[in-house]
């Protein structure tokens, strides 16, 4: 390609709207244009990578024996009621009628259309195991979109599906997708760690999401540097229960309440005036006692519309996926202000334990092993002291409710935990029968019996990667490309191309790796030297090859890889040949 004729409208300022750097660098070196919120046209270069991503991805997906197919992005809503997500999946889902006034959905995922093409064309155990793939576009109104196509609303998927005929048939289908994921990710030079993950509405047994260590993303992870435990905080166990973690401890939470430690003892509860105190650092302050001291009662909505309230300490945070889990449920939300006035009969900060009537209380391993606390008064500008848990209230559940904190020790070991931030570029997990069974996607097996098929879905966010790759891989100057996802490998620059000699050699030199097969630019832009090097940089070339009149002279140009800013001359008739190899070493 050459650079005059190629359309990469680079930007001289970068712009200011973007958070994330790979956003502001797929911006800046034209790989992507917003359209719309959360739309993007994908540019020339930023779909060159795009489709590295989708080659490597398709490489390994076939070589792990699942076979590519295409599915309709527009989706019957019959089919997303047969599975009950036509409800579920809420707002999320971008809905649609025909001329007919027929409601359809925009797929944002497509184990629906999957399972209902397979329970009509699979019957016996002989055609199973079964893994089939695709690389689509999927569409979600999230209600966030952010970081450019990392969170977008239309973005590209690789998406598998596969259906065994028992649960260890699974576990080996997972695993094969488990092994793939790893070769993509280390292909594309992304150090991707698998995290035990929350499998939230989808259920099922086992999830692991293959997060990239990044400050722009949006999973919190949770690892132990010494066993290599690695998880997603919505999921990350809790070993020591009924101590504080880092945060403190059970001493704190009686030491300086009004009744002292002794069991059954104490004079509480006692109401305080705490006139507009709604947190807990507020109220802590006031009365001159730990977070640590503090049952903080939080009010959550279940998909049903039933509430429940959750228990935990003032200086721990509570984690939503763990709390549905344990009520049963796929996915809690915040109850709102109108919610907390009506089940505690007090403004929101103030809600408390004691005496809450027509809710399921579900109580941190924490909470249970408090002394005596401070808790919110279900009335307004106050809370009790010396309330002592089992004793001034009781409830339903004891569970696992609280995020992990930096410090808490390892499930696994015991060592201390640290916490982390990652962007999520994929996930594998075990769906068992959910949808198999709502569909009545069956088998007859070898007895003769008709079982409902267990089946496993992995995604890739195939956009999402290009971007996670541009946000590990840059410097001050611009995107770092790996060879694996670079848009061109080489870049072709001859210094001045007015200059006949110069434009002779850089041309016959781009020729040539053309005609070998690699994918080369030219930039004969006219264009002086400075703006040329600054595009290369910027635009991100694994290996810029320099016609310059100096070197020139001598009979070399120079190579130099982007990467590690290495320079070495090399003679004209041997640059091509240099160049090839460089590029063959991906
Ligand atoms: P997230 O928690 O980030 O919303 P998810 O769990 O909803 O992701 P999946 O349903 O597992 O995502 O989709 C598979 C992959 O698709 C994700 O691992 C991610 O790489 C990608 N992906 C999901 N949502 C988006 C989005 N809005 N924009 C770009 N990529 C996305
Ligand atoms: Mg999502």
């Amino acid at each position: 390609m050459r650079m005059s004729r190629l359309h990469a409208p680079t930007l001289r300022a970068a712009p200011t709207d973007a958070e994330a750097v790979s956003h502001r660098l797929m911006l800046q070196a034209g790989l992507i244009r917003q359209s719309a919120s959360g739309t993007y046209t994908w540019l020339h270069l930023g779909l060159r990578a795009m489709h590295k991503v989708a080659a490597v991805v398709r490489e390994e997906m076939d070589r792990a024996g699942a076979q590519e197919i295409l599915m309709p992005i527009i989706q019957p809503a019959e089919l997303w009621r047969e599975s009950g997500r036509w409800l579920d999946y809420g707002a999320e889902l971008f809905r649609l009628r025909d001329r007919h006034s027929r409601e359809f959905a925009l797929g944002p995922t497509h184990e629906e259309i999957i399972t209902d093409l397979v329970r009509g064309e699979v019957r016996s155990y002989r055609q199973l195991p079964l893994c089939l793939y695709q690389i689509n576009l999927k569409f979600r109104d999230e209600i966030r979109p952010r970081f450019g196509v990392m969170r977008s609303r239309e973005f590209m998927m690789k998406d598998a599906y596969s259906f065994d005929c028992d649960e260890d048939g699974l576990t080996r289908s997972y695993e094969r997708m488990y092994e793939a994921y790893g070769r993509i990710f280390a292909r594309l030079g992304l150090d991707a760690r698998p995290a035990l993950a929350d499998s939230g509405a989808i259920g099922g047994s086992g999830t692991h999401e293959f997060v990239v260590a990044s400050d722009a993303g949006e999973v919190t992870t949770v690892s132990c540097g010494e066993c290599g435990y690695f998880a997603n905080l919505e999921q990350a166990e809790v070993s020591d229960r009924g101590h504080g973690g880092a945060g403190g401890g059970e001493g704190d939470a009686i030491g300086h309440s009004a009744g002292g430690n002794r069991p059954g003892g104490g004079t509480g509860p006692n109401l305080v005036s705490t006139p507009g105190m709604h947190t807990v650092r507020e109220v802590t302050d006031f009365l001159g006692v730990a977070p640590a001291a503090l049952i903080k009662t939080l009010l959550v909505t279940t998909p049903d519309g039933r509430h429940a309230a959750a228990l935990v300490r003032g200086d721990h945070g509570l984690a939503t996926a763990k709390l549905a889990r344990a009520l049963g449920v796929a996915g809690v939300e915040l109850a709102d202000a109108a919610a907390v006035e009506k089940i505690t009969g007090a403004a929101v900060g103030f809600a408390g334990p004691v005496g809450l009537r027509d809710v399921i209380v579900v109580a941190d391993h924490a909470v249970t092993a408090m002394g005596e606390a401070v808790t919110g008064a279900n009335q307004d500008d106050a809370h009790l002291t010396g309330v002592r848990p089992g004793r001034d209230f009781s409830w339903d559940q004891v569970a696992d409710i609280r995020e992990v904190q930096a410090g808490d020790r390892c499930p696994e070991c015991g060592r201390p935990l640290s916490i982390g931030r990652g962007i999520e570029v994929g996930q594998v997990f075990r769906l068992g029968t959910k949808y198999s069974a709502a569909f009545g996607a069956s088998f007859t097996d070898e007895t003769g019996a008709i079982r409902p098929m267990v089946m496993g879905c992995y995604g890739i966010g195939i956009s999402r990667t290009v971007a996670a790759i541009v946000e590990q891989y840059h410097d001050k100057d611009g995107i770092v490309w790996p060879l694996t996802a670079a848009p061109y490998e080489v870049g072709v620059v001859p210094v001045n191309d007015r200059d006949t000699e110069q434009e002779r050699v850089a041309t016959m030199i781009y020729e040539q790796l053309r005609d070998a097969g690699v994918e080369v630019v030219l930039d004969d832009r006219g264009e002086r030297a400075g703006v040329k090097f600054k595009d290369a940089d910027l635009l991100g070339w694994p290996l810029r090859v320099t016609v310059g009149a100096r070197t020139l002279a001598d009979g070399f140009v120079e190579l130099r890889e982007r990467a590690t800013g290495g320079k070495r001359l090399v003679s004209v008739e041997t640059a091509v040949a240099e160049a090839a190899a460089f590029v063959r070493r991906a």
